[in-house]
């Protein structure tokens, strides 16, 4: 070694292990692995009419059961499989096995549901996206009113991009959902050309109902929004009764959240889905006693 001289090699070494990078790499390398070998599987949770506390849709959410490091959540490998491309791979599985579990289900003796499976920006943007849509609509029987894509607000900000990929979509018959709505930068124009079809309010409003008034009128003003656009609206991440009342007084249309189920696997739904429900119609009932 020349004095004073790192090799390349170590200096690597330090940066990758300086950032966190490697965990990053194992993670990646093993994501790869994991859909061969079966350890990405999808959970379902319920969404509620408010009208009826009917179940009429799920959202499917992805878990990863990692071999030895147990449960890994979306929020850490979701990014990991965006940068390394896996999203697109992984994206389809997920699609085509949400639209064969839900038409399972209708086969099964369940009503029919909605399903929403969330989408990232490299699959909006993935050249066969259409046809692929279409290709999992026809193996899986699944009527297409039935599918709704996911997209987040920042990902408008490709807004012609965007667009041309959104009106193809549209044609397939699916619906789209603006998720997370009211976190990312937006300037809400793209509401009036884009094909959406609902805006699903971010849990973080929803959680702060009761304890501050300017995210109270911050939902309020959504849904009204909404409705002024002719857009159907969910709210995420319902976890007190509070809330839920707020939220039926500023006449939001759905729900989802852990009051009336988490994420729950596809077994367990369709076991208790009659359970979920007759649940979610009491806590309703009271409500509208209370008021
Ligand atoms: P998201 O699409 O906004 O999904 C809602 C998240 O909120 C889920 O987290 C869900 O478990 C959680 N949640 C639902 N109700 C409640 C509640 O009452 N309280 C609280 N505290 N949380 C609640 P999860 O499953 O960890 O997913 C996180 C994110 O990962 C998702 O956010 C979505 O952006 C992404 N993701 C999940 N599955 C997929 C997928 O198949 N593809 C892509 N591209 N992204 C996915
Ligand atoms: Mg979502
Ligand atoms: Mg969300
Ligand atoms: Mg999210």
């Amino acid at each position: 070694l020349e004095a004073g001289k790192i090799p390349a090699r170590i200096l690597y070494y330090e940066l990758i292990m300086s950032s966190g990078m490697t965990d990053k790499l194992i993670l990646e390398n093993d994501l790869h692995k994991a859909l061969d070998n079966d350890e990405l599987f999808l959970e379902y949770q319920p969404q509620i009419d408010l009208q009826t506390g009917r179940i009429t849709g799920v959202e499917a959410l992805i878990r990863w059961q990692h071999p030895e490091k147990g449960w890994i959540s979306p929020g850490t490998f979701i990014p990991i499989a965006e940068e390394s491309g896996l999203i697109i791979p992984i994206g389809q599985w997920v699609l085509e096995t949400a639209c064969y579990q839900v038409k399972l289900w209708e086969k099964e003796g369940l009503p029919p549901l909605k399903v929403a499976v969330n989408l990232s920006l490299g699959q909006l943007f993935q050249q066969d996206l259409v046809e692929m849509v279409q290709e999992v609509l026809v193996k899986t029987e699944l009527e297409p009113q039935c599918l709704q894509l996911e997209i987040t607000e920042s990902m408008t900000i490709n807004i012609d991009q965007m667009t041309t990929a959104l009106r193809n979509l549209k044609e397939l018959g699916i619906t789209i959902a603006i998720d997370d709505f009211g976190t990312g930068y937006s300037s809400l124009s793209y509401l009036k050309d884009f094909s959406i079809d609902c805006l699903k309010i971010d849990r973080s409003f929803v959680q702060k109902i009761q304890s501050n008034s300017t995210d109270e009128a911050l939902v309020a003003m959504i849904i009204s929004m909404a409705k002024h656009l002719q857009l159907n609206v969910v709210a995420e991440g319902i976890e007190e009764v509070e809330q839920l009342a707020y939220l039926m007084a500023s006449n939001c249309e759905t729900v989802q959240g852990y009051l009336f189920s988490k994420p729950i696997q596809p077994k367990l739904l369709q076991e208790n889905f009659h359970e979920i429900q007759n649940n979610a119609q009491s806590i309703l009932g009271q409500l509208t006693l209370i008021e």
